[in-house]
C-alpha cells in the first residue's frame, strides 16, 4: 500500500479534527496514536495522520517525534506529508512549528515548505500574513492570554521568522486568487531568493484547494486542518486518489453490546444523558465514592452484567456545575478529575471483559484515559455521527476490532447517545 497523504499532528484533538476532516473529503483515513511499531498492519487507506502530543513540550523532543512520525509515513510511501499546527498557530518564539518545520523540510530535501494555518470555514483567515480570529487579529483574540502560547503578534511572517532558522517569505492573496500555477511561480521566486519557508493568504475555502494543489508539488507542508482540506481536494482533483466519500466504515460487524460512558459534565453532555434516560439503561455513579476510594467500579460492572445485553446501557459519572464545583473544593480539580478519568479506564476495560465490543464516550479527557487503558494504537475513521464526531473502528488492538465514538463534551445533539448507538451497529 502506498499512502498519498501522511499527517503529523502536534496534539490529539487537532489530529481527530483533522481526520475527520480528510474523511469527509473523501480519503480513507487512519489515525494512530502516536508512532506506531513497524507491525501495525493498515488497511488499504489513503492518508494516515498521527497523533502526537508535541505542541507544548521542549523543542528538540517535538523535534525528536516529528522526525520519527515523518519516517514512519515515508516509510509506507507517503510522498507528501502535513506537519498539522492548530489553526490559531500556537507557538513561542522557542517553537515548536518553526524548529519542527525546519528538521522535516531539511529531511525531506525541499528548497522550501508552504505554511498557512488558514481555514475560512471556521473564521480563521490570512491576508497579508497576518492571521485573524473571526473578525480580530490573532493579538486581539482570545489567544493573547493563552496559558502556553500566549501569540501578541498576528503576522506570521515575523512570528515564523523568530522560531526558523531561515528567511520566511509571504504569498499574498492577489497571487493566490490567480491560482496554482501564479503560487508555484511565486514559490519558486522565493526560493530562488533564500527564502526556505512562505506564509500563504487564504480568505475564502475555495482558495486552499489552489494552495493545496501548488503545496503537492513538494514533499511537505505546515498548516491546519484548512491545509488538510485544500490537499484532499488537490490530491481528487489531480486524479491521485480517488474520491471515497460514497464508501463507509468497514461494515464488517463487530458483535457484542453496546456500551456508552459519559465523564463530560458539559451542558451538552447533561442533556443528553437525560435524553438517553427515556431509552436506555441509564446508571449515576457517586462522583465522590469515586474520589474517595470505593467500590464504584464494581458496583457498575455488576449493573452492567445485569443489563448488558437486554438495552443499551450508559454509565455517567457527570454532574451540574455547582455540584463538580463542590466536589473541586473538597479534593482539587486535578485529583478529582483523575480519578474519575482513572475509574471510568477501568469500567471501560471491566466492560470489554464482558463481551462489549462497541464503546460511546462523551468527554475529551475521559476518551483520552480510555484509548490509554485499552492500548489502542489506531483507528479507522467513518462518517459522522455528530459534526465532529465519527464512528472509529479499532486498527491493531490486542483485544480484536472495536467500533468506538469519542466525543468531546460539547459535540452532538440533545439524541447524541441514540444516534451514535443506531451508527456503531
Ligand atoms: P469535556 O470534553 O466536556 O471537557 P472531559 O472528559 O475532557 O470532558 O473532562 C471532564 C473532566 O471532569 C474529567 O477530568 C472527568 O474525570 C471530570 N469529571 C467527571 N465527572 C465529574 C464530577 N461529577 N465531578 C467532578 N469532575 C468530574
Amino acid at each position: 500500500m502506498t499512502l498519498a497523504l501522511g499527517c503529523i499532528a502536534d496534539d490529539y484533538t487537532g489530529a481527530s479534527d483533522l481526520a475527520n476532516m480528510l474523511t469527509r473529503s473523501g480519503l480513507r483515513t487512519v489515525q494512530t496514536i502516536g508512532v506506531p511499531d513497524d507491525a501495525l498492519a493498515l488497511p488499504n487507506v489513503d492518508a494516515v495522520v498521527v497523533s502526537l502530543k508535541s505542541r507544548s513540550i521542549e523543542a528538540s523532543q517535538a523535534v525528536a517525534r516529528s522526525r520519527a512520525a515523518d519516517k514512519w509515513l515515508r516509510a509506507r510511501g507517503a510522498s507528501h506529508v502535513l506537519f498539522k499546527i492548530c489553526s490559531t498557530f500556537d507557538s513561542t518564539d522557542a517553537g515548536n512549528i518553526g524548529p519542527v518545520m525546519d528538521a522535516l523540510r531539511d529531511d525531506s530535501g525541499d528548497p522550501i515548505v508552504l505554511v498557512t494555518p488558514a481555514f475560512p470555514g471556521t473564521g480563521r483567515t490570512v491576508y497579508q500574513g497576518n492571521l485573524f480570529v473571526g473578525s480580530v487579529p490573532l493579538n486581539e483574540s482570545p489567544l493573547k492570554d493563552h496559558p502556553l502560547n500566549p501569540m501578541h503578534d498576528s503576522n506570521l511572517v515575523r512570528v515564523l521568522g523568530r522560531q526558523s532558522r531561515d528567511k520566511v517569505g509571504l504569498v499574498d492573496l492577489a497571487t493566490v486568487v490567480r491560482g496554482p500555477d501564479a503560487i508555484r511561480k511565486r514559490i519558486a521566486d522565493l526560493a530562488g531568493e533564500g527564502h526556505h519557508s512562505a506564509i500563504v493568504d487564504a480568505v475564502f475555502d475555495h482558495e486552499l484547494e489552489a494552495i493545496g494543489q501548488a503545496a503537492l508539488d513538494y514533499d511537505l507542508s505546515v498548516g491546519a486542518s484548512g491545509m488538510g482540506l485544500g490537499l484532499a481536494r488537490g490530491l481528487i482533483a489531480s486524479g491521485k486518489v480517488k474520491d471515497a466519500s460514497a464508501s463507509t466504515i468497514d461494515s464488517k460487524p463487530v458483535g457484542g453490546p453496546v456500551a456508552c460512558l459519559a465523564g463530560s459534565c458539559s451542558q451538552a453532555t447533561l442533556t443528553q444523558i437525560a435524553e438517553a434516560e427515556k431509552t436506555m439503561a441509564v446508571l449515576r455513579l457517586d462522583p465522590e465514592q469515586i474520589v474517595k476510594g470505593g467500590s464504584e467500579v464494581q458496583r457498575a460492572l455488576a449493573w452492567a452484567k445485569d443489563h448488558l445485553g437486554k438495552s443499551s446501557i450508559l454509565i455517567a459519572s457527570s454532574s451540574t456545575p455547582d455540584q463538580v464545583s463542590a466536589l473541586q473544593s473538597r479534593y482539587g480539580r486535578d485529583a478529582a478529575g483523575h480519578a474519575i478519568e482513572q475509574a471510568m479506564a477501568e469500567i471501560s476495560e471491566g466492560l470489554l471483559s464482558q463481551g462489549v465490543r462497541r464503546l460511546i464516550i462523551a468527554g475529551g479527557e475521559t476518551s483520552g484515559a480510555v484509548v490509554d487503558r485499552l492500548v489502542i494504537p489506531a483507528f479507522l475513521v467513518g462518517p459522522e455521527i455528530a459534526t465532529g464526531v465519527p464512528v472509529l473502528r479499532t486498527i491493531g488492538s490486542k483485544r480484536g476490532d472495536m467500533i468506538m465514538a469519542l466525543k468531546s463534551g460539547n459535540f452532538g445533539g440533545p439524541d447524541f447517545f441514540n444516534d451514535a448507538v443506531r451508527l456503531v451497529a
